[in-house]
């Protein structure tokens, strides 16, 4: 009788633990799982265009007020052109003034970042968590709520309009 007794009490606590990730998934999108992409040099080389290939694997920078998305208002994601894991949400998307594409928060969990100090100064590069693709630098003078300003290539991303999805 009592090892009847511990046996339901063991099944029922592995069904709950089995559905603990259905319902964390389902809270927010953040959660979705992905593998880390890992490509040869060349292999990047022939999956990006040169200005792409600047950007995100030589952490380049385009010359501001140059990316179409600056002007892209509509309401979607803005996803890595790498490697495609989404990065930001358009209701996160401000004019910064700085001519690079500017969010002040991005989707929990699919950004690196590290402490970059070229440029003579000490600033935070952050990069896609999925491919290491370098996007942009974050600073803390953004705006409410969250007090970031992500700095981002145009070039290293990609809008997807929410229609479509
Ligand atoms: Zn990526």
């Amino acid at each position: 009788m009592q090892r009847r007794t511990l046996l339901k009490l063991f099944s029922g606590g592995l069904l709950s633990l089995a559905a603990l990730p259905l319902i964390q998934a389902s809270k927010a999108f953040a959660l979705e799982k992905f593998a880390i992409l890992n490509l040869s040099k060349d292999e990047w080389k022939k999956r990006l265009t040169p200005a792409q290939y600047n950007i995100l694997r030589e952490e380049g920078t385009e010359r501001p007020y140059t990316s179409a998305l600056l002007d892209e208002h509509r309401e979607g994601t803005f996803s890595c052109v790498g490697c495609d894991l989404p990065l930001f949400l358009s209701s996160t998307k401000f004019d910064s003034g700085t001519g690079w594409p500017s969010f002040f928060d991005a989707i929990e969990g699919h950004l690196g970042t590290k402490i970059d100090r070229t440029l003579f100064q000490t600033r935070t590069e952050y990069h896609c968590a999925k491919c290491g693709g370098h996007h942009g630098h974050v600073f803390d003078d953004g705006p409410a709520p969250t007090g970031l300003r992500y700095c981002n290539n145009g070039i290293a991303l990609k809008f997807i309009p929410k229609d479509n999805g």
